[in-house]
């Protein structure tokens, strides 16, 4: 692999996408002394009001794709769903798009996701494609019951899962997805969840201490590191991982979750090409944060280190939770990170905050 020369200061980082992780990531980067310039299509942004330019414009509006991109010096995402057609247009123009297209479109959808997990050779639920009522209750027969229903594209956060305790549910569940695309999933009875978040580039792969995640309603709550993980068991995940992101030729962070069964099986449940939420913590309790360590990895830098100097617990503050802001900015040692979202709708994540403790494994 030859090692391109790194971005200097000053120059300029495009990222596609204007949620709380562009915000994020646009700060990393200007305590580095780059300037930002996000693109999307919404009339207001978390990323856009922190970032040095803004571009409002559709993922597919060539001519806005084509002059954003030759505004700045690298592009990267801060989300899954940018279109495919986008990732086309920035490389059409000359950008010089990190990570790649091919992880845009291997984690876009979820039937991709996993069959190319197994051609690597590695475990994930049981999984049919479904593309009718009938073939949904067919599916049964490979993924078990307890399964869920979900869509292959465009589902985050549990959105667009049905859980099928028994058969006669499936049509109703495929039906529910309204026509789009989906894919049957056995309900793997794990006894925990855990992800990695790594970063790649050119000059090698770091990663973090795998945080243990707590769901509910199929959206993150708690990420709690060191989780209660055995050695061997992280020792696995990060290897698994990091043959994903070798296989993608990967630059920047990625993020695998991943479930663990009682007996120490590790099955991957989904990756995320971008920074994650599972990895908040890192930029509170870790001398390199996640959002740092991305910008470091597409702008060619050395990595810093990655070691957690403290032990955290990140927990989502989601809707309402965020209104309680002066409670938790008076706690100690707690670090509240709010995403400058005005609407506080349910379910939407409108900040974080990580708990630091001592660690006590040093
Ligand atoms: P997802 O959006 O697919 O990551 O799902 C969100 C959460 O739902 C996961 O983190 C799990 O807690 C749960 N979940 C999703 N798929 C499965 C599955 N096949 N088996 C058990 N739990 C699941």
């Amino acid at each position: 692999m030859s090692k391109a020369a790194p971005l200097p200061p000053g120059a300029t980082i495009g990222i596609l996408g204007g949620g709380q992780l562009g915000r994020l990531l646009s700060q990393a980067a200007a305590s580095l002394g780059f300037r930002t310039h996000i693109l999307c299509p919404d009339e207001k942004s978390p990323a856009g009001e922190v970032a040095s330019d803004w571009t409002r414009a559709d993922y597919t509006d060539a001519a806005a794709v084509k002059t954003f991109v030759s505004s700045v010096d690298v592009v990267t995402y801060e989300f899954e769903n940018v279109p495919v057609a986008c990732a086309d247009l920035v490389i059409e123009a000359g950008g010089l798009l990190r990570p790649g297209k091919r992880a845009l479109e291997v984690a876009q959808d979820r039937l991709t996701e996993k069959r190319f997990c197994k051609d690597l050779g590695i475990e994930t639920a049981p999984f049919m494609p479904v593309a009718n009522a009938e073939a949904a209750s067919f599916a049964l027969n490979v993924t078990g019951i307890p399964a869920i229903m979900k869509t292959r594209r465009l589902g985050y956060d549990g959105k667009g899962q049905q859980v099928i305790h028994e058969e006669s549910e499936a049509a109703t569940a495929w039906r529910s997805l309204q026509g789009a695309p989906g894919i049957m999933e056995g309900f793997v009875p794990f006894e925990r969840e855990i992800s990695v978040i790594l970063a790649r580039s050119e000059l090698g792969v770091v990663t973090y201490d795998s945080p243990e995640n707590v769901h509910k309603d199929g959206i993150l709550r708690v990420s709690s590191v060191p989780g209660n993980i055995n050695t061997d068991i992280q020792a696995e995940a990060k290897e698994v991982a990091t043959r994903i992101a070798e296989e993608l030729d990967y630059i920047g962070v990625l993020a695998v979750e991943f479930f663990v069964e009682k007996s120490g099986l590790l099955r991957v449940n989904e990756m995320a090409p971008r920074v994650h939420n599972s990895g908040h913590w890192t930029s509170d309790a870790c001398y390199m944060g996640q959002f740092e360590a991305h910008i470091r990895a597409i702008c060619g830098w050395p990595f810093g280190s990655t070691a957690r100097h403290s032990d955290a617990r990140m927990e989502n503050l989601i809707g309402e939770e965020a209104a309680n802001w002066s409670a938790f900015a008076a706690q100690d040692k707690a670090r509240l990170t709010l995403y400058g979202k005005k609407q506080m709708r349910p379910g939407r994540k409108m900040g974080h905050v990580t708990y630091l403790s001592d660690r006590k494994d040093s």
